[in-house]
């Protein structure tokens, strides 16, 4: 759970993830200050909140934010991570695809915890509008700005023009979820899943596959897809 308005901006984080081929999963985002607390004791011998001991020295001390400290008591956090596109293989190691989903994160506005010093949080995702965590614990609240435009769409997957004026129609997906493969060939990896329902640009038809952008394929199968011309 997270803010409404930090919603919004997470919804078009995973487009323009989703739209290059970055697929994020979320895992945390409201702490209430009990959450906060029982993370805070773990590794301390002894912590004491609202009455209650929460210290646990067996963990690992995995916190340095009491409750109240962390933008996660307000809605305003939330940790990810990034996976396959059909959302079963977690990257648990920070690669150029996590890199990748922060670029657009603080693209929209986002603080990333990656950029921390000294105590790094990568999998950790803010929106704090520029005010400290004390100003917030005051009542401040960030103003939430508009989501922004990408200015340069050549930021984008690389589509070329003659792609795109190769058009032959568009594939409807027909089942539940649909393995998108990176060659024509019914074996090769998947590079992520679509989803009934949604309808994709096609170039091309091979080997039983349709192209559907780039390294894309789908089962021309009509169980699997519905095809027409454009
Ligand atoms: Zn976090």
């Amino acid at each position: 759970m997270v803010d409404n308005d930090v919603l919004k901006l997470l919804v078009e984080l995973i487009k323009l993830c989703w739209s290059e081929n970055v697929f994020i999963v979320f895992t945390h985002g409201l702490r209430t200050m009990e959450d906060q607390a029982e993370i805070y004791g773990k590794g301390r011998a002894s912590y004491i909140y609202d009455g209650k001991q929460y210290g646990n020295p067996k963990a690992n001390v995995v916190s340095k934010a009491m409750p109240g400290s962390s933008l996660h008591n307000y809605a305003l956090a939330l940790d990810f991570v990034t996976c396959d596109g059909l959302g079963k293989n977690v990257d648990w190691v920070v690669g150029p695809k996590w890199r990748h989903a922060a670029a657009n994160a603080k693209e929209l506005g986002f603080t990333w915890g990656g950029e921390w010093k000294p105590f790094i949080d990568y999998p950790h995702f803010q929106y704090d509008g520029g005010l400290s965590v004390s100003k917030i614990k005051q009542g401040k609240f960030p103003i939430f700005k508009s989501i922004p435009v990408r200015a340069s769409p050549s930021q984008k997957p690389p589509v070329s023009n003659q792609q795109a004026s190769n058009q032959i129609g568009v594939v409807k997906i027909l089942v539940d979820v649909l393995k998108v493969r990176e060659e024509a060939i019914f074996t090769a990896k998947v590079v992520k899943a679509v989803r009934k329902g949604q309808t994709y640009k096609t170039y091309e038809k091979k080997s039983g596959m349709y192209n559907v952008g780039g390294k894309q394929w789908v089962s021309v199968g009509a169980a699997y897809t519905k095809f027409t011309t454009t």
